[in-house]
């Protein structure tokens, strides 16, 4: 049983049974029910169902499977007690935990949410777990629990499973909350509820990753793909695919599994920062220039990084790039400047000589572009040709220059490096 199950598909709920229901009188009930399903007769009497199955399967938990049926009759209403010594406030206290579970469980999570985003909490939740937190701490409920085992006289059944219940009993109850909250767009106010269950904080976080576990499969496979996508070279497809995709999938999993308490979504976030450097790099690398988009994008970067190593190589590109751009600036002004003095030819030689120094992809981008400005192409490539002696040596001072500001460059543009995951 999960979820509403838990109340809605009680066997005793089912077969309108009271609990304690002796197997002769069920049996008979049973063959009762059976008949008239069979002709298909209006069924007289308190059963909630007339799907023949639900009865059948309701039937073989309370006559054939004596652990389940007592697992069922702790989610069942008890009656008046009768024998069991309990007085009758502890069977009412049983009851309204049962009634107020059931009632939180058919609120619909959006009118949670409405709640929550008007400031106020939907007192369903907390009411519910207020009333099981009850009476799981009361002794008289499990007193009453081994006075049935010893009444239900099973071979099958002995105190154990009281045991066995007191263990369990908390994880069942706050199961179909979990999937509420596993299933909902916005889970951060259903979470809320989680807090008030008996349920101890570290077993609560295994839980909740355990029910958030699709989610995570979900953002890997997307990450997976985004990998892909970027392979090929789809650059803006990639940073579109992970705001359209990939965010919402980690803004549901911050909401059901903080980062703060969940390794698993920390790390989610990071790969995310990842792709998102990853596109920043490849934008420079195809266009050699710090673009105002790839400087959003190592932002956004920097924002979802939760490692350390990762925050330090993303701020590091920032920097880098940075410099980059200064030092092509200083490039452009000694290029000019070399046009000016002595002519374009003499610029063009020199661009194609550190052309031919560099394999930075950025870098010859930004040499070829200099090149078409000038209505030369970058094909003469590494060919130095030595100056007549009278100009040789300005000329090698100017090439020293170049030289000196290229060094700086290569040496900024070998610092770069993509976050590999
Ligand atoms: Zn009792």
């Amino acid at each position: 049983m999960s979820g509403s199950d838990l109340y809605r598909r009680n066997a005793f709920w089912i077969t309108g049974l009271p609990v304690d229901v002796d197997r002769r009188t069920a049996r008979r009930r049973k063959q009762e029910l059976t008949a008239a399903m069979r002709v298909g007769a209006h069924i007289a009497g308190p059963a909630a169902s007339a799907d023949p199955q639900e009865v059948q399967a309701a039937f073989d938990v309370m006559l054939g499977d004596p652990r389940r049926r007592l697992v069922h009759e702790v989610f069942g209403r008890w009656g008046p007690p009768a024998g069991c010594d309990c007085l009758q406030i502890v069977h009412d206290d049983h009851n309204r935990a049962v009634r107020s579970h059931a009632a939180a469980l058919a609120v619909d999570p959006a009118e949670v949410l409405a709640d929550a985003m008007a400031g106020q909490v939907n007192e369903s939740w907390p009411r519910a777990a207020a009333a099981w937190s009850k009476t799981l701490r009361s002794a008289a409920f499990w007193r009453h629990l081994h006075h049935r085992v010893e009444q239900i006289d099973d071979r099958q059944l002995d105190a154990s499973i009281v045991d066995a219940l007191r263990r369990e009993l908390p994880i069942v109850l706050v199961q179909p909350l979990l999937q509420l909250i596993a299933d909902a767009p916005y889970p951060a106010p259903l979470r809320q509820c989680l807090r008030s269950w008996p349920v101890p904080a570290h077993e609560l976080d295994r839980l909740v990753e355990q029910a958030a576990e699709p989610l995570y499969a979900e953002f890997d496979r997307i990450v997976g793909e985004l990998q892909t996508t970027l392979e090929t070279g789809d650059v803006d497809g990639t940073v579109d695919s992970l705001h359209e995709r990939a965010n919402p999938v980690l803004a549901r999993m911050a909401g059901m599994a903080p980062g703060s308490r969940h390794r698993r979504t920390r790390a989610a976030h990071n790969m995310a920062a990842v792709v998102l450097n990853n596109c920043a790099m490849a934008d420079y690398h195809r266009t050699g220039q710090y673009r105002e988009r790839a400087r959003s994008w190592l932002a956004e970067a920097e924002k979802l990084a939760t490692d350390p190593d990762t925050t330090e190589r993303i701020q590091t590109n920032r920097w880098n790039l940075v410099e980059n751009e200064r030092a092509i600036s200083d490039f452009r002004t000694t290029i000019d400047q070399i046009r000016r003095g002595q002519g374009p030819s003499r610029a063009v030689q020199v661009l194609r000589m550190v052309r031919a120094q560099t394999t930075d992809e950025g870098m010859l981008k930004v040499i070829d572009e200099m090149l078409s400005e000038m209505g030369a192409t970058a094909t003469v490539g590494s060919a130095w040709s030595p100056e007549p002696a009278t100009r040789g040596l300005s000329a090698l001072a100017e090439v020293m220059t170049a030289l000196v500001v290229i060094g700086v460059l290569l040496a900024v543009c070998c610092m770069l490096y993509d976050v590999v995951s």
